[in-house]
């Protein structure tokens, strides 16, 4: 049956499964794609922790594609927009249907199952860009020639797709933090999960015959610890914390002030409605057309905001904090200079400053009598 509820991504009332249920506070995460190097370091974190078993041998609960062509399983988003047809945005509201609301009758969710095959190539389409390097081609903002990493994990929708199709209710959203779980001894492998799922975040295990997911590395988050994809981050891309919803947005939450206040991480495709909790500061270089169809309309002006980080010390500070702990950062404040990351409760856990503090060593090392060459 289907009720009406509030999604603040799309700034207006749609239909869904499910009545409005939000939890007493909800896992997020911001990724600011202009740092990442596709090192596949979250991946491999991700592989050896969770999914090193029998039947998970093709299955990446983090992954990181190249846009515009990469994609897992293949294909994912361009068929998930071709389903979905024309989106439109109107002055400040999505206008276009949602994937509940695209639903055929009979139906819960507008979505396709992917083939067995889709899921044998998780790095199909890296490193390629967008078209051919001319000759005489030079380099400005935006690139004409470009392509960025897209990192993916499970968006711990506030409107989970997979949760409002399990026929058995097997998934599960839980109040105390929003992390969105596969109770594995009810599932029974219908994967119409997986089939819902417009991100295509759900794995299927051919020997245990039951459908996983990304845990939100729930251990850790409950001893207030990143996640693995999180705290092995190579190029400090990842924040993780908590989010409010607008109107509660406290501005000394980092996930708050970036998605919020600042307004500089965008939700993935939210024109599919499920209200995804992975936030993205968005990549300043590539296409603004194939971006506002994937971040929404908001994109410009987070790209502006991100460029003029340099003359907004907090938030310079809060993306110098990005990636500084394993501890979850849930408070911050930038002051003199130097941006302090803090617990729930006010314990400092990290400071970092704005300026690193350049050294100038004399060239003749007196005490050694050698001469340096590199004197910085
Ligand atoms: S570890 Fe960080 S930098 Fe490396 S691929 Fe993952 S998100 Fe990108
Ligand atoms: S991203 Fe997909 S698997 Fe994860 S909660 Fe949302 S609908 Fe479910």
């Amino acid at each position: 049956m289907s009720h009406e509820v509030f999604n603040w991504q799309i700034n207006r009332k749609m239909t869904y499964w499910y009545p409005e249920h939000r939890p007493r506070r909800q896992f997020a995460g911001v990724f600011d794609i202009n740092k990442c190097i596709a090192c596949q370091t979250c991946s491999l974190a991700c592989k050896t922790t969770w999914t090193s078993g029998k039947g998970q041998e093709l299955m990446f609960w983090n992954s990181v594609e190249t846009k515009p062509w990469g994609s897992y399983p293949t294909g994912w988003d361009v068929k998930a927009l071709s389903l979905l047809g024309p989106q439109k945005w109107g002055a400040d509201e999505y206008v276009g249907a949602t994937v509940f609301e695209a639903a055929p009758k009979g139906e819960r969710v507008l979505q396709y199952q992917p083939e067995d095959m889709d899921w044998c190539n998780v790095n199909l389409g890296e490193d390629e860009c967008s078209g051919m390097i001319e000759k005489g081609a030079y380099l400005k903002i935006p690139h004409a020639v470009w392509f960025f990493y897209l990192q993916r994990i499970c968006n711990h929708c506030t409107y989970p797709a997979c949760l409002a199709a399990c026929p058995r209710g097997a998934i599960y959203k839980r109040p105390e933090d929003g992390v969105v779980l596969i109770d594995q001894k009810n599932c029974n492998g219908h994967r119409e999960c997986m089939k819902a799922c417009p991100y295509k975040r759900i794995f299927f295990n051919v020997v245990t015959g039951t459908s996983e997911k990304c845990i939100a590395c729930y251990p850790s988050l409950e001893s207030g610890k990143s996640n693995r994809c999180f705290e092995t981050c190579i190029g400090k891309i990842r924040l993780q914390g908590w989010i409010n919803t607008p109107e509660k947005a406290q501005e000394d939450n980092p996930v708050d002030f970036l998605v919020h206040i600042r307004k500089v991480a965008l939700p993935l495709y939210p024109q599919f409605g499920t209200e995804p909790n992975i936030y993205y500061i968005p990549p300043k270089q590539a296409d603004p057309v194939f971006l506002r169809q994937m971040f929404g309309p908001g994109v410009d002006k987070a790209i502006a905001t991100y460029k003029n980080a340099k003359d907004d010390p907090e938030l310079l500070g809060l993306l110098l904090l990005q990636g500084s702990s394993d501890r979850i950062i849930e408070r911050f404040k930038v002051k003199d200079g130097t941006a302090i990351g803090y617990t729930a409760k006010g314990a400092e856990i990290v400071r970092v400053p704005l300026k690193e503090p350049l050294y100038v060593r004399p060239y003749k090392d007196v005490a050694l009598d050698v001469f340096r060459h590199n004197v910085t």
